[in-house]
């Protein structure tokens, strides 16, 4: 299938590849379900060993300057654009998206490693003659070791939400990929290294739960970053904080996307790339249409944009695993047992040459009402509900009644009314004529309620204050003057 090697699965600790665990597992391509390498499945002293190589490396690293630091992700940068076919091969293989999809991740881990690089000119620490003769200023001090947990659906980009600006800001980072797709993530720590990033500041562990509690649990880390489901998310945010650590988690999607009779049907692509991209497997992916009043030209069009987006070609890639695809197909029966009716079915879909691989052809079910499961719960795959409200107010409070808060978005050609319902809309990245509104850097990304917990957000400028402490540093400079400090 591929002309990579690929052998590197061990973790990465102090520089170079560790076997340390005795557990390992396959990873399976979902393109055609055949085994591309073993995973190792690392314990608490592994954990061990990469934490006391992150703290080795910390003094030398934290104590270098914001600019000198940088300079290792301007190489980095360029070692990612020479090297994205590769990268793009090994998501793709790894994680079963569209070529054109994996490298659309790159080029977004690129933008995000820019934003990086550009953290010396947003940091502005602040002083100011608090009284007379006396001085007070601010310094961001990195926050020490920390660590990162990621999910399977976006193996180059994801890491790259944390990495750069972690060890930018002077932390050293413990990076624990999915079990499903260690392999880029094991490529980008290798760049890091030919980039001249010292050893220790970047480690990899790889693993399942085991490595994730020890993760929480660990006196050495200081901070964990966790993107994935969200009962997952709440048991790391839960433990993570226990124990006294910082943390973002963020969790699960379910996004809506308001359709409004003025939406112009020009719009409908934009909607089929929500829901299909990635084959929806991304937490930004539309997945309810809420139909305000008739626009029935729009349902038409989104039928046949999905009906002719192809399975196993460069217009629709694989779901990660067979039981991704059983669960979803699950969600689309109980939808049709319980009465919505499916206008574009994609269970049962096989790729002709590709038997074996992990595919769900786009779906689009109407008269979906908001008590069904699929209306409620994350499917994360190609399939868009539709639920049918008669007025704008019955729309905003389906989509206020939802657990998550990740996305929202309205396609109308009125403005006034694309304002009414996005105030109101309770979702922390919202859009008008926008079906996956990501905001691009340096805007931070991150959601509200069940998709989001902890106080930051996860990238951008917002994501300063997790990775870092702030001194608060109070100097009197004319002894001979004698002031009070509060005068
Ligand atoms: P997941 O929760 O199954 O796994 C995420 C990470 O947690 C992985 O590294 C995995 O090894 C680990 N993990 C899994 N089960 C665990 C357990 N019981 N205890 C401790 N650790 C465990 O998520 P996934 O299937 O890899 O990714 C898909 C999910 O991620 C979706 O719900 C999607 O919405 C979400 N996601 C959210 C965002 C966001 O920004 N909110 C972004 C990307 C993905």
């Amino acid at each position: 299938m591929s002309t990579l090697t690929l052998t590197k699965t061990g973790n990465f600790i102090n520089g170079k590849s560790e076997k340390a665990s005795k557990l390992t597992k396959e990873v399976i391509s979902p393109i055609d379900g055949s085994v591309l390498t073993n995973v190792v499945l690392s314990s608490s002293k592994d954990l061990d060993e990469a934490v006391n190589a992150a703290k080795a490396a910390l003094p030398a690293w934290s104590s270098k300057t914001l600019k000198q630091r940088v300079q290792v992700l301007y190489r980095f940068r360029q070692l990612l654009e020479d090297n994205i076919e590769e990268l793009s091969e090994l998501v793709y293989l790894e994680n079963g998206k569209t070529k054109d999809e994996a490298k659309a991740e790159v080029l977004k881990g690129i933008e995000l490693t820019e934003f990086a690089c550009s953290l010396p000119q947003f940091i502005n620490d602040e002083v100011q003659m608090v009284s007379r003769g006396i001085e007070c200023r601010t310094t961001h001090v990195p926050v020490g070791v920390v660590a990162s947990i990621v999910p399977f659906n976006f193996p180059a980009m994801v890491p790259m939400w944390t990495i750069p600006n972690a060890i930018a800001l002077g932390n050293c980072m413990i990076l624990k990929p999915s079990e499903q797709v260690p392999m880029t993530a094991y490529r980008i720590a290798e760049l890091f290294s030919e980039a001249g990033l010292e050893d220790g500041i970047l480690n990899i562990v790889n693993g399942e739960k085991e490595i994730v509690e020890a993760i929480c649990d660990h006196p050495g880390i200081e901070a964990v970053t966790f993107v994935g489901s969200t009962n997952v998310a709440k048991i790391v945010y839960r433990r993570a904080t226990y124990n006294y650590k910082r943390c973002i988690s963020l969790g699960g999607a379910k996004n809506h996307l308001f359709v409004l009779p003025d939406a112009s049907i020009d719009m409908a692509a934009n909607i089929v790339s929500s829901m299909a991209g990635s084959a929806g497997q991304r937490c930004m992916a539309a997945s309810v249409l809420v139909m305000v009043g008739k626009n029935d030209k729009m349902i038409d069009a989104i039928c046949e944009q999905s009906r002719n987006l192809k399975p196993g070609t460069d217009e629709l890639g694989t779901v990660i695993s067979k039981e991704s695809k059983e669960r979803i197909e699950n969600y689309i029966t109980q939808a049709e047992e319980a009465g919505a009716k499916i206008l574009v079915d994609g269970r049962n879909t096989i790729v002709p040459g590709l038997e074996g691989g992990f595919y769900v052809g786009p779906t689009v079910i109407d008269q979906v009402t908001p008590d069904m499961n699929i209306a409620t719960e994350e499917v994360f795959g190609p399939v868009l509900s539709i639920i049918r409200t008669n007025d704008v107010d019955e729309a905003i409070a389906i989509e206020n009644n939802s657990a998550y808060g990740n996305a929202a978005a309205v396609f109308t050609e009125n403005g006034s009314m694309a304002n009414y319902i996005l105030d109101k809309a309770s979702a922390g990245m919202v859009g008008v004529n926008v079906g996956v509104p990501v905001p691009r850097e340096p805007f931070s990304f991150g959601g509200w309620n069940d998709s989001s917990f902890g106080a930051n957000d996860i990238t951008g400028k917002n994501s300063i204050s997790f990775w870092t402490k702030l001194k608060k540093r109070t100097t009197k400079w004319n002894a001979e003057d004698w002031t009070d400090w509060m005068s």
